[in-house]
């Protein structure tokens, strides 16, 4: 009875790093403003739409939104 050795197993898909840095609409010289800018960076940095919040790629200022509840 010594033989206790685990198996790897096989089949494991490996899980790719996404891609935070994604959504930003460039159309020439002017960006669309339909997100939110960084109060940091300044208009000409918009925030990126996560499911709740809102993130800025550049400071990575970020900005929780609960949709309810949490009152500030
Ligand atoms: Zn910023």
């Amino acid at each position: 009875m010594a033989d206790a050795k685990a198996k790897p197993a096989a089949g494991k898909a490996k899980s790719k790093g996404r891609k935070v840095w994604q959504r930003y609409e460039k159309k020439g010289d002017s960006v669309e403003r339909k997100n939110k800018s960084c109060p940091k960076c300044g208009q000409g940095t918009f925030l990126a739409n996560h499911k709740s919040r809102l993130y800025c790629g550049k400071c990575h200022y970020t900005i929780f939104e609960s949709p309810k509840e949490k009152k500030e």
